[in-house]
């Protein structure tokens, strides 16, 4: 039983017990599966490899007796010369006069240390007689806290594995260790303690690796499931001719990415589960259309839509594209914060009476006040900038509606079926035909000059540029500061044969309105704001992007933004203003300028940020894995959801003896966190 009390492990007394359990450690389970958070690898290497400062380790003969030197009060420093390779080196240790004894001329030794490549020195840290193979060359390195030492941890865990080796159970089929060439849990287990050598340990990380993730997979699958059982009897009877008809109808001939994603949504629509789909998108892939006509076969059906952004603007913009789009096919209303008074409850009125088709706001949308009389289809646009419990209230409003995430943040694929695996995931990975890539720029503060002769000329040629203000972190009022700056800088020069508008989070709606309208209308020529416009708004004659300091957004930000070009026919540009600091900030400038795409700038971006900081810390919904890693276990986590998927749908874990204790530490997981289903 793993479950008993740490101090059951011989040897662990009342202290040392106390001691783990300050560092999370109460059951013999949990300091068995305490694992090493890294792995030094000592591996000799010839001289000639060496590098300067880099740890590293040698073997050689003694060639002459050590020298101990004192100083200081019991402080001293060895020194002795070895022969490795017939080259002499020094190597020194500080404080282990003891050693002078075993280090005889003649005797062969292996040492650990710093290397200083300039005087052929090394400042040892680890040494052993005898040559290297007699050595372990991989060294864990655990995390310990407070008074308890390496040492008593690892000797506290090769007691628990000697004393409880029985009781460590296998929890993967046997069909999977075999097929996989998985090594046994116990044995995996002994091996990322003790790692005999690197091939060991890379089957024990192995097989971690995907115990994690198919787990975790079976866990998703699982309540995705149940979610769908849950919501049997929701087929919307849309009318499938009419739909059809409404597409014809279109500006456009939809991509053949719309296409499909729109008949997985349709599937999904028809089908007696409720919809729980993210829709993935880059910038002006088309998502609008999409939603549209999702929308709309909800009208067919007889019931409502709803779509919810995350600011007004855009709501505004949705509400104007949708209802000229579904012209003489269903009815549009708006509903925002500034929605208010008559016109307000006008509104509420229509919406609880089903007098409006489809219902466009921001969170709006949710509050108690808004009573739908049928809603069916629900879309959440830009859906990361809402939190799990806004999404969660959207979707519990009205009677279940179908619920479709929309974002144009594209999540890498990995991340999305880790964070999203309970949701199905449509993606529209093709843009519109005759789209011109936008080429992109970074430079540094210096070439201002250039920049602002660039708008003169795109202005000329009947273009419209946007232009970012500096974004201040933790500070909206710095951040309007700074665009209000900027507005005046650039009004000073421009004005008035180019006309400068200025918009930002502060100003009253009807000012963003009016704002937005006259720069649509190309009353202005020039924008300036803040990162508001960074989401969904539509303006194609606009052709420029600058965005100024732009080390301070993230990749998908400043992707976000840049989209906000490229929108029609003209060749687009943007251009970074940027002096970053770091090699990451470098690197992220370069990839801006190398990729347009969106996929590939987000996996970049997970490369360089980790998954722990790829979402915002507050909703990323990202498991902790001990083992597993996201980013380089990539290969493993999509065979471990395909296994899963297939598990569930065979329903194996409830009927196959040998899935039982997989079944068992899927309850564990499930009791661990205290979760219910939603
Ligand atoms: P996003 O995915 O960023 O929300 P939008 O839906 O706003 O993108 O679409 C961007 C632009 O592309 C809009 O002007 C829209 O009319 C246009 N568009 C959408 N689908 C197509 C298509 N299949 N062919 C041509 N243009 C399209
Ligand atoms: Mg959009």
């Amino acid at each position: 039983m793993l479950k008993q009390p740490v101090d059951q492990v011989k040897g662990i007394g009342d202290k040392l017990a106390e001691g783990l359990a300050n560092m999370g450690i109460f059951t013999v389970e949990d300091l068995l599966f305490h694992l090493p958070y890294r792995y030094d690898v000592f591996e000799v290497q010839p001289l000639a490899e060496l590098i300067h400062d880099d740890k590293v380790t040698i073997e050689g003969e003694i060639a002459s007796p050590a020298q101990v030197q004192y100083y200081g009060r019991k402080k001293n420093r060895l020194t002795v010369t070895l022969l490795v390779e017939n080259v002499a080196v020094k190597a020194i240790m500080f404080n282990r006069a003891f050693a002078q004894k075993q280090l005889l001329p003649g005797r062969r030794v292996t040492m650990t240390g710093k290397w200083d490549q300039h005087r052929l020195q090394l400042t040892v840290s680890n040494f052993k007689l005898g040559d290297a193979d007699e050595m372990t060359p991989i060294q864990p390195v655990y995390g310990v806290k407070g008074s308890v030492t390496v040492r008593q941890l690892q000797k506290s865990v090769k007691q628990a594995l000697d004393q409880f080796e029985t009781d460590i159970q296998e929890v993967l089929p046997v069909t999977f260790l075999t097929s996989y060439k998985l090594p046994d849990r116990r044995t995996a287990l002994q091996h990322m303690h003790f790692p005999a050598d690197r091939q060991s340990l890379a089957h024990a990380r192995r097989r971690f690796t995907y115990e994690e993730f198919l787990l975790f997979q079976l866990k998703m699958q699982f309540i995705r499931k149940k979610k769908r059982e849950a919501s049997a009897g929701g087929s919307l009877y849309y009318d499938r001719e009419k739909v059809k008809d409404f597409i014809t109808t279109l500006p456009f001939q939809l991509t053949n990415a719309q296409q499909r994603v729109l008949k997985e949504i349709m599937r999904d629509l028809g089908s007696a589960y409720r919809m729980n789909r993210l829709l993935q998108g880059d910038v002006g892939s088309g998502k609008t259309a999409v939603a549209a006509v999702a929308l709309y076969a909800a009208v067919t059906a007889g019931k409502q839509g709803a779509i919810m952004v995350p600011t007004e603007i855009l709501a505004e913009q949705h509400a104007q594209s949708l209802a000229a789009m579904l012209d003489g096919y269903a009815t549009v209303a708006l509903l925002t914060g500034s929605v208010k008074g008559k016109r307000r409850k006008a509104v509420l009125e229509q919406i609880a009476k089903g007098d409006v088709d489809i219902v466009v706001g921001t969170h709006a949308l949710i509050q108690d006040e808004v009573h739908y009389k049928a809603l069916a289809v629900a879309i959440v646009d830009e859906q990361h900038r809402f939190g799990v419990q806004q999404r969660r209230t959207l979707r519990d409003k009205g009677l279940h509606p179908d619920v479709l995430f929309m974002t144009a943040t594209p999540i890498p694929r990995t991340l999305a079926i880790t964070a999203f695996g309970d949701m199905d995931v449509s993606a529209i990975d093709e843009m519109p035909a005759g789209r011109k890539e936008i080429e992109t720029y970074w430079v540094k503060e210096n070439t201002v000059d250039r920049v602002l002769d660039f708008i003169r000329k795109e202005v000329a040629a009947g273009h419209q540029a946007y232009v970012i203000s500096p974004l201040i972190e933790e500070s909206d009022k710095l951040d309007i500061q700074n665009a209000v700056d900027l507005h005046q800088m650039l009004s000073a020069v421009f004005e008035p044969d180019i006309r400068v508008g200025l918009m930002h989070g502060r100003l009253h709606p009807d000012e963003k309105e009016a704002v937005m309208k006259e720069f649509a209308d190309n009353e202005t020529q020039v924008l300036v704001s803040t990162t508001v416009v960074e989401v969904g708004v539509n303006v194609p004659n606009a052709t420029l992007m600058i965005i100024y300091d732009a080390e301070r957004f993230g990749l998908s930000q400043l992707h976000q933004l840049r989209g906000r070009v490229g929108r029609g026919d003209a060749q687009s540009y943007c251009i970074l203003i940027a002096e970053p600091k770091g090699e990451i900030g470098k690197e992220r400038m370069r990839i801006m300028t190398e990729t347009t795409n969106g996929f590939e700038l987000s996996e970049q971006d997970l490369q360089l940020r980790g998954p722990g900081d790829f979402f915002g810390k507050k909703q990323s919904g990202i498991p902790e894995f001990k083992v597993a890693d996201m980013v380089h276990d990539y290969r493993a986590l999509e065979t471990a959801r395909k296994d899963a998927e297939e598990i569930i749908a065979e329903e194996k874990l409830e009927n196959d003896p040998d899935y039982r204790n997989l079944l068992e530490a899927l309850d564990a997981q499930f009791a661990l966190n205290g979760e219910v289903l939603d």
